[in-house]
């Protein structure tokens, strides 16, 4: 009674703005696996949701991740996970769609199957009735290997272009009576679809990855699949609540990819070529939600490229609203755009170095310079933006320490620049994170530094930073990096350290930590847990040579291009930004 009280509760306080379908025969439920709060804010769960509720055929569901105390409520009462709006047992469904936009929580999928008393394990499912099991999003687009025992078919690209195909053949099969193993290589046949019972990855005695052996119909190679012109679909908040973390704002997605390709952004490669929203699109969308919300998100990898950005923030402001974009390139910040962003009460911005030192900015392919910086806070500052937020990232290839020191260096011009000009600047806020390899990147060979080495570089940094005063400092805990990469990185027998996790209930963050390293420590001492060690995923450089985990997908991006990319950061060479009007060089356009 509990549990549906408060999923009654929320919906009551949701606002649903468009108009809801008729409900059709193929029960389907949309699952975030994550907290509702933290599934309300994904504009990529909103649009997906609405692809399967404009099916006629469909009746569409949602379902999130309980809350730790809902969930230790289900497991001593024996209630199984129900769905969020009709209260129907997960395993009732047809279909149960996953869409995971972090790998992180592919272990909450692993908790999500079990509260709903599905076996976890496909082979586990074989034969026997239960929904079918499919998954989508940007996690499963890089890298869908960790949980593809858990899985019966991915679904790998934008779902705009996926989805309404995928249901066409499902609700074909239904019409001609087609199940079991005849429905699954009908849906298989979708163009980017994955089915992983189809693919048999072989390793060698070293536990390299040696062949995949495949036995379904066709090319053993997954088309990933995206839209190419934005335009054609809306992509903002279609279901408001103020419960959810962006609940004071409407959200626009403003586009996808990036052309500035970074070498450790996995969103500047997987989603090649740069799309863009045209910018009246956006001045519409954006009127539309300032009828629900003062605040107007604007969401894709960067920002300040956006074509007619600023006008849009004027009109937004000229409206009484207020533009928050999620990420903008230091030096595509107009003074115009600036003066846009701080009207109407925007006193804070992030500007996104990555690095502190010119040389590690060449290495990542940062494209922007020391003056470029300054120049930006200066403007944003001059406009009236009081608290500035700068982001960073440790433990990148080729790092030294004098490129950790850069980064108080550079804090330290910034104050002093402000000092000068006389400015006012309220809270500076350096956030760190450590750098996690990514597939489908330049640096998708390269390992995660290990712990005790960012330790010790945090402490230094702090150290530096504290000559400076007034700075805060907010950074991730390098345990927090390690499970990420593991799972980025990870072939499929990572499987089955996600599977003890969720066995052993280590769902947070030092939990998890934790229970890897007692798998650590058991392969040390020679015990036979049956699992692989989580170091060679993590720790290890993988071989140019190596056949990775991921190759199998085919992202239109040549492996050579992603090999150049990485010599030339060893050189401190840069790549000029995307022209798609020309260029052909790494195989997207
Ligand atoms: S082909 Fe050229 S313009 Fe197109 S995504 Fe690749 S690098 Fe960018």
């Amino acid at each position: 009674m509990f549990l549906r009280k408060r999923a009654l509760e929320r919906i009551a306080k949701e606002r649903v703005l468009y108009e809801r379908h008729p409900h059709g025969d193929i029960a389907a439920c949309l699952i975030y696996p994550n907290i509702y709060r933290l599934g309300m804010a994904n504009l990529g769960f909103q649009a997906v949701y609405h692809i399967f509720d404009r099916d006629p055929h469909v009746a569409i569901d949602r379902a999130f991740l309980p809350e730790p105390d809902e969930r230790e409520l289900m497991r001593t009462r024996g209630v199984p996970i129900h769905s969020f709006e009709h209260d129907r047992p997960l395993s009732d469904f047809d279909i149960l769609a996953f869409s995971i936009s972090f790998e992180t929580d592919y272990l909450n999928v692993l908790s999500i199957l079990e509260l709903a008393r599905i076996p976890l394990r496909r082979s586990e499912r074989a034969g026997r009735h239960y929904p079918l099991i499919i998954a989508g999003g940007s996690a499963v687009f890089l890298n869908p290997e960790p949980i593809a025992d858990f899985i019966d078919l991915f679904l790998i690209g934008e779902g705009e272009e996926m989805i309404p195909e995928f249901l066409a053949r499902y609700h074909d099969c239904r019409a001609r009576g087609v199940q079991g193993e005849g429905k699954l290589a009908e849906l298989a046949k979708v163009v980017g679809a994955y089915r992983p019972d189809c693919f048999a990855p072989i390793y060698d005695e070293t536990g390299r990855l040696r062949e995949v052996a495949y036995n379904g119909p066709g090319e053993p190679r997954v088309k990933r699949r995206l839209i190419r012109d934005l335009d054609r679909f809306t992509t903002s908040s279609m279901i408001l609540t103020e419960e959810s973390v962006f609940g004071d704002m409407y959200l626009v997605e403003a586009s996808r990819g990036c052309q500035w390709g970074c070498r450790f952004c996995a969103a500047g490669f997987m989603y090649r070529p740069i799309r863009y929203r045209s910018p009246d699109r956006l001045i519409a969308e954006a009127e539309r939600g300032l009828g629900e919300r003062k605040v107007i998100g604007l969401v894709g990898a960067e920002m300040a490229s956006v074509p007619g950005i600023a006008s849009i923030a004027e009109a937004v402001a000229d409206r009484g609203g207020r533009l928050s974009p999620s990420s903008m390139k230091a030096d595509c910040i107009s003074p115009e755009l600036a003066r846009a962003l701080a009207r109407n009460g925007n006193n804070s911005v992030t500007i996104a170095p990555e690095a502190g030192s010119e040389r590690m900015r060449k290495v990542i392919n940062k494209n922007l310079t020391e003056a470029e910086i300054l120049r930006a806070a200066h403007t944003m500052i001059g406009e009236g933006v009081e608290n500035l937020k700068l982001y960073f990232m440790l433990g990148l290839p080729e790092e030294q320490d004098e490129d950790v020191i850069g980064i108080a260096h550079l804090t330290a011009k910034l104050l002093e620049q402000g000092r000068i000009a006389k400015q006012r600047i309220g809270r500076v806020t350096i956030s760190l994170n450590a750098f996690v390899p990514k597939p489908w990147t330049p640096f998708q060979w390269d390992p995660m530094e290990n712990g005790r080495s960012l330790k010790r570089k945090i402490a230094l940094l702090r150290r530096h930073l504290a000559q400076l005063g007034r700075i805060e400092l907010d950074a991730e805990s390098p345990r927090e990096a390690y499970f990420q990469t593991l799972v980025s990185r990870g072939d499929r027998r990572v499987g089955s350290i996600i599977e003890r996790l969720n066995a052993e209930r280590r769902y947070e963050p030092g939990a998890i930590w934790h229970g890897l390293a007692a798998i650590r420590r058991e392969i040390e001492s020679g015990v036979d847990n049956g699992l692989p060690d989580p170091d060679r995923f993590v720790h290890r450089a993988y071989a140019q040579d190596e056949l990775l985990p991921w190759d199998f997908i085919d992202h239109h991006i040549e492996k050579w291009f992603l090999l150049s990319e990485r010599k030339k950061a060893h050189y401190h060479h840069q790549t000029p930004p995307c022209d798609v009007t020309q260029c052909k060089v790494c195989g997207a356009c």
